[in-house]
Parts: structure tokens; C-alpha cells; sequence
């Protein structure tokens, strides 16, 4: 019975989440049946009904689609297509058949579906509609044996599917190519313009977004200010061409960085930076005024050919002592250019780098800002984490947003065994490299701890020279390393590995603020350690390192609540070492001590990983011992009196050997409470000692 109502609740849902086939059946038997076979004139009532259900059903699948996002409208695509098809093969026997004058839409219909739906959805579509063609063909339509129309409709339907999938997928593939290299070229010349005008940093290829936006505004600012300043000049020296040209960065060239002429001969550049008088201009930072100019004159290298002016002016754009660019203005008439006229090009030189300094300073301002969020952020996310892998987690999330990388490490250093530990890895191949640990070897990791300083150089990374951590397990296909030194208090605890597929991830744009992140790491890894030891302290004896009084309690409540819950048993074993106190009071009270730690070393090398030891007291312990019967704590304790007895301890005084006494007792047999198994365990120990002590009791 459930299995049918399962069966039932299954159908449903398949039915409703892709009615449209149902719907597409429904008109393909419809279409076998022939339902809507001509004439024209006769078409009924019921038809009309079929093609608006037809209409809701494409439209509500339509709409599905949309509301989807592409990669779960497979199905649908697949339901689209064969409601198309059935539609069109619907309309075509309206017409009168597959030889109707209208077939050819069946034809339309491949093409468009091959064309516009995913491969393998175009291809299983071409192959719906050849199944539907000979369908429709046997059940609707007689023509005796004679195969040829069918074989040739379906040749056609086969052609126009293949031609379409091919045909425009290579259309597509060329467009997105195109607009691809126009985005890419776009962004080659934002970055050469920004380095032209010194802006403090060009888009990184794969765009921090924030930063290539408000590199853009900057450009723009930059770009409006020179165009103005240009167009003032223009009009009121009465210019035929004004133009301002900057070096291109690391390079011999100029390009004209904007320009206003009434010339329409105007070279697009760029030039040779020593060419001509621009070059002169620019060679020797010297204003240069030519007058009367031979018609045909060839030395202003932005006219494409002779030029026709007469007169010229340049003048040099020089910051910070270094000669950048040449601001030139030239005239056809050949009123010689004055003086003043030289002076007014100079303040629009001053004004237009002021523009630049201004968008520089202002870039500045936005990326510290942009920083310091971050870096308060980070501060935060670190600060509220308690433990150590919560710390490392915080920081790498926060390197994130400084700089996108594809793989980070933290990795810890230990002086006292010199060795290197990678405690936590994410992003490419990470699972490879947890847990890695290796010797204080050449890797740029221990260079970094060593030096105290980040590595490599330039954060250019290369897997044939540079070893990250050992040479057999290097990283693999990045481009940018990054290397932080952890650093507290002038040690170097570990570092941070940051690395990237692409070139120059984490330049000097982003590396302080990494460095900053780096130390807050480092700070806060040192904070989650002092705690770990603090709650270490709290529950451990010092002198022995089994657990306290108060934690063993704890852990005791625990145990026996779990075993009851269980049904399990639950050992408790306790020793006291036999007249203690004659051997502080013979070999002093440091002998003592070594004698407890012992008997402590003992008890946690005999135990079971899921024993627990602690020192209740003087040179009383506690074993407790999960999901044991007496038995077999009898045969520990057994073994922890032997190995006491056995030992020899070296005094001042000579020699000397203890034994002790143990007690044993078990939940459920002799207690149902914890308060009752200490007691019963005593009462044990207590027999033991009166029963002439170096023994162990039962309850
Ligand atoms: P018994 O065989 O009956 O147990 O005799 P005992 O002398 O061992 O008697 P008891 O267990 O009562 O003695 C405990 C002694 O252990 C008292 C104290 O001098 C000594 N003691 C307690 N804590 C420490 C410690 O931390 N270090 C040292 N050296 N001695 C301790
Ligand atoms: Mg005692
Ligand atoms: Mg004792």
C-alpha cells in the first residue's frame, strides 16, 4: 500500500515539475490520431481549445525558464524544444500535411532549436523531431511502400540540424573571442594611461573590481581636466592644433594623451620620443618657439604629412624634475607666438599636473581607507576567535579580501626539534599539503622564519628555482608567491603561504597590508596558545601532568553518566603509596617528589587510551577506566603495583624501592553513584592496607 502511494506522490511530482512533455504527448497522439487534418474551412472548436492550452503551457514553461538560471534548464529546454516541434508539426497537417506547402517551418523549427539550445539538448531535439516526422508519417499518412519522402524529409531535418549546430556555435565562439580581446585591449589601455599619468596603481588582470572602478573615475577626471584646459587654449591663442603628448612608461614613446585641431591630417602616434621638435622639446626640457615655417614644414610629428601651420610652440611637462610629456600648440597664420602666450602654457601644464596629483592623492586616500577596513575587520574576526583554528581561519579569510589567492598555509615553527609544520592549508591541492612537516631546509618558508622578513622579493613565484617547502612536495602552477614571517615579540613562530595562479597577486599595492595582517595573525595565533596553556594549567597537576582533582571529577560525572545512559561498566581504581611519609622524612622531601612523578609516569604508561589518570592528592592516585569489569582492573592495578615495586629510585642516601596499595571498585556492582564508587574503592585500599599494604582489593 505505501509503495503505491509512494508510486502515486512520485508521478505527481514528476508530472508537475515537467507537464509540459506531458502536454507535448498529449498533442504528438493528437497529431497520430489526426486530429487536425484539413481542410482549412473545417477547423473546429476543439481546436482552437488545443492550440490556447497549447499557448498556457508554452508560456508557463517559457517563464520557468527564465525564473531559472541556465544551468538547471536542461529539462526544460529539452520540454521547450519538443513543444515547438509538436506545434509545428500540428500547424503543418492543418495545411494538409507533410507535403503541404508549410512544411518547411518543421525545417525552420530544427534549425532554430539546433542553434540556440545546448549541444547535447540540440542534438537529442534534431533526433525528437526525426522520431516524430516518421511517426506521423506511418500513422497519418499512406503512400503505399514508397520510403523516399520520408528518407528525404529526414535527410533534410538531419542537414538543418547539424549545419545549425555547427554554423552558429562557430558564430558564437567568434563573437564572445571578439568581445573578449575589445575587454582585454580595453583594459591594456587603462593601464598604460594610468602609469602615463602616474595614477598609484593599474587594474590587476583579473580586477579587484572597487580598484578598477575607481581607477576608471580617476582616468576620467584626468582625461576632462586636460580636454578642457586643451580646448581653453585652443580658443583663445587662436590654435589650429593643440596638443598634449606624454611618455609612454619604460618605453621610448609618445602617445598623444589628448588633443583639439582643426586639422583632419592628425598622426595617430606613437612617435619616437626624439623626433622632430616635439622630440626636441622633450630631449633638451626647453620651451621651443619656431616662427616661419616653410609650407611644408616635417618636423611636428603628430601632422600625418607636411604640415600647413606656420608658427609652433612647445613646451615641456616636467614634474618632479623629470621631463613626462610636451604640451605643443601651433598656428597657420604666421603671428609668431609671444612671451605671454609661452607663460599661459605653462600655468595650463601646472594646472593639468595638478589635476593629476589631485586624482593621485585622491586614489591614495581611497585605497588607505579601503585598508583600513579591511585591516579593522580582520582585527575583529581575529580577536573574537577563541582557539587556534579559529584564529587561522579568521586570518586567511581576511588575507582573502586583501588580495585573492588560490592556495594559503599557515605553517608553525618549532625551535626545539628545528622543524616546520604546515598546520592548515586551503584552496588548490590543499588536502596534499596538511599536515606537512619538514627539517629547517633551504624552502623560501624556513628562509622567511630565519630572516624574519617575506619572501620572495618580488612575489614572483617559478616551481623549477623556488622550493616553498620541500622540493618534492613544491607548489605547482602559480605565478605569485607571498611569504609572511609570523612574528611575536622577534621570534618568527611560522608564516603565512599565500600564492596565485596569476602574475603579480601580491605587489606592493597590497603587501604592507598583508604584513599588517600578518603581525595581527601572529599576535592573536600567541593569544589562543597563552589560553590553551591557562586552561591546561587549570585542570592538570604540574608536578605529575595527570589531570587535577577538580577535572577528574568532572570527567568522572561525565563517564558514569554515560555508562549508566549505556548500560556499561566503569571501573575506579585508586592507589597510595605504602609509608610515604618514613621516605620524605629518610631521603627528603625532592625524593619524594621523583617517587610520585614515577608512580604518576607509570599509571599513564599502562593505561588504555580511553583510561584516565589523575593525582587526587598527595601521593594518592585515580584510574578510571571505561567499560571495564573489576577483573580487569584488577589486572592493571596488578601490573601498576609491579612496576612500582620494580622501580629503583637513586637518593642521596642510596637506593631505595616503595610499593603501594590499590583498592578497586566497579558501577554497577559495588555503586551506583560516583560518590559511592570513591567510597567503596576506599574501603578497598583501606583492606588493602590493613591486609599488610603492597596488595590490591576489591570492594
Ligand atoms: P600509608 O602506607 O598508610 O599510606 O602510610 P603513609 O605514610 O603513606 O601515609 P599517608 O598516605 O597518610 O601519608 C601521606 C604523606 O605523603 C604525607 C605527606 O608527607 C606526603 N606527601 C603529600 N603530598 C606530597 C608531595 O607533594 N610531595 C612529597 N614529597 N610528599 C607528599
Ligand atoms: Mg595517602
Ligand atoms: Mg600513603
Amino acid at each position: 500500500m505505501t509503495t503505491l502511494v509512494h508510486a502515486a506522490l512520485t508521478f505527481r511530482r514528476t508530472v508537475r515539475a515537467s507537464y509540459g512533455f506531458v502536454a507535448a504527448g498529449v498533442v504528438t497522439l493528437l497529431l497520430l490520431l489526426g486530429l487536425f487534418r484539413g481542410p482549412l474551412e473545417s477547423l473546429q472548436l476543439e481546436h482552437g481549445l488545443v492550440a490556447l492550452g497549447w499557448l498556457a503551457i508554452f508560456g508557463a514553461r517559457l517563464a520557468a525558464r527564465a525564473r531559472r538560471g541556465a544551468d538547471a534548464a536542461k529539462w526544460l529546454d529539452l520540454e521547450l524544444g519538443f513543444l515547438l516541434l509538436v506545434a509545428a508539426h500540428g500547424v503543418v497537417q492543418v495545411a494538409g500535411g507533410l507535403q503541404s506547402e508549410l512544411y518547411p517551418i518543421v525545417y525552420v523549427t530544427v534549425a532554430l532549436l539546433a542553434s540556440f539550445a545546448r549541444q547535447p539538448i540540440g542534438i537529442a531535439l534534431v533526433g525528437v523531431a526525426a522520431l516524430l516526422e516518421a511517426a506521423v508519417y506511418f500513422f497519418c499518412e499512406s503512400h503505399g511502400d514508397d520510403l523516399r519522402p520520408l528518407l528525404l524529409h529526414l535527410a533534410f531535418i538531419v542537414c538543418f540540424g547539424v549545419m545549425s549546430l555547427l554554423f552558429t556555435r562557430a558564430e558564437i565562439a567568434r563573437v564572445r573571442e571578439r568581445s573578449r580581446r575589445e575587454l582585454e585591449g580595453d583594459r591594456a589601455k587603462i593601464q598604460q594611461e594610468s602609469r602615463m599619468f602616474r595614477l598609484v596603481s593599474a587594474p590587476s588582470a583579473d580586477g579587484a573590481s572597487d580598484e578598477e572602478r575607481l581607477i576608471r573615475s580617476s582616468l576620467e577626471e584626468v582625461r576632462h581636466q586636460v580636454y578642457h584646459v586643451l580646448q581653453l587654449l585652443h580658443r583663445t591663442l587662436d590654435l589650429h592644433t593643440c596638443v598634449l603628448l606624454m611618455r609612454e612608461e619604460a618605453s621610448d614613446r609618445m602617445r598623444i594623451v589628448e588633443l583639439i585641431s582643426d586639422s583632419e591630417h592628425i598622426a595617430e602616434g606613437p612617435f619616437d620620443a626624439g623626433e622632430g621638435a616635439v622630440g626636441a622639446v622633450y630631449k633638451r626640457q626647453l620651451p621651443m618657439n619656431l616662427q616661419n615655417l616653410k609650407p611644408g614644414y616635417k618636423g611636428l610629428c603628430y601632422y600625418e604629412g607636411p604640415a600647413l601651420v606656420r608658427a609652433f610652440l612647445g613646451v615641456p611637462v616636467v614634474e618632479a624634475g623629470a621631463v613626462r610629456g610636451v604640451l605643443c600648440a601651433d598656428r597657420v597664420d604666421d603671428r609668431p607666438f609671444t612671451e605671454r602666450e609661452e607663460a599661459v602654457l605653462e600655468a595650463s601644464i601646472a594646472q593639468i599636473l595638478r589635476a593629476m596629483e589631485n586624482e593621485r592623492i585622491f586614489m591614495q586616500l581611497e585605497h588607505t581607507k579601503r585598508e583600513q577596513t579591511i585591516l579593522h575587520r580582520a582585527s575583529q574576526r581575529l580577536g573574537a576567535a577563541l582557539d587556534e583554528e579559529a584564529v587561522i581561519e579568521a586570518g586567511l579569510e581576511a588575507a582573502r579580501d586583501v588580495a585573492p589567492f588560490d592556495f594559503a598555509a599557515v605553517t608553525f615553527y618549532s625551535p626545539k626539534d628545528r622543524k616546520h609544520r604546515l598546520r592548515k592549508a586551503i584552496g588548490h591541492a590543499a588536502d596534499v599539503f596538511e599536515g606537512l612537516t619538514f627539517r629547517d631546509n633551504t624552502s623560501l618558508t624556513a628562509m622567511a622564519v630565519k630572516n624574519r622578513h617575506y619572501l620572495p622579493y618580488r612575489g614572483l613565484f617559478d616551481a623549477r628555482q623556488q622550493v616553498v617547502f620541500t622540493k618534492r612536495m613544491n607548489l605547482r602552477g602559480m605565478k605569485s608567491l607571498l611569504i609572511l614571517p609570523l612574528i611575536v615579540r622577534e621570534d618568527a613562530i611560522g608564516t603565512l603561504v599565500l600564492a596565485a595562479h596569476r602574475p603579480g597577486a601580491f605587489g606592493d599595492a597590497v603587501r604592507p597590508t598583508l604584513q599588517v595582517l600578518a603581525n595581527q595573525l601572529a599576535v592573536s595565533l600567541a593569544n589562543a596558545k597563552a589560553v590553551k596553556r591557562l586552561e591546561e594549567m587549570a585542570t592538570t597537576d604540574g608536578l605529575t601532568g595527570c589531570l587535577n582533582k577538580r577535572a577528574f571529577l568532572e570527567e568522572l560525572d561525565n563517564k558514569l553518566r554515560s555508562a549508566q545512559r549505556f548500560g556499561r561498566k566503569l571501573s575506579l581504581i585508586v592507589t597510595d603509596i605504602d609509608h610515604f611519609k618514613s621516605v620524605n622524612d629518610t631521603y627528603g622531601h625532592a625524593t619524594g617528589d621523583v617517587v610520585i612523578k614515577e608512580l604518576g609516569a607509570i599509571l599513564r604508561r599502562v593505561k588504555r587510551e580511553t583510561d584516565i589518570v589523575a593525582r587526587f592528592g598527595g601521593e594518592e592516585f585515580c584510574v578510571l577506566c571505561e567499560e571495564t569489569d573489576t577483573e580487569g582492573a584488577v589486572l592493571l592495578a596488578e601490573r601498576v603495583r609491579e612496576e612500582l615495586g620494580n622501580s629503583v629510585f637513586q637518593s642521596e642516601l642510596g637506593k631505595l624501592s616503595v610499593t603501594a596499595s590499590l583498592g578497586v571498585a566497579t558501577y554497577p556492582d559495588h555503586a551506583n553513584d560516583s560518590a559511592q564508587l570513591f567510597e567503596a574503592s576506599d574501603k578497598a585500599l583501606y583492606a588493602a592496607k590493613h591486609g599488610g599494604r603492597n596488595q590490591v582489593r576489591t570492594a
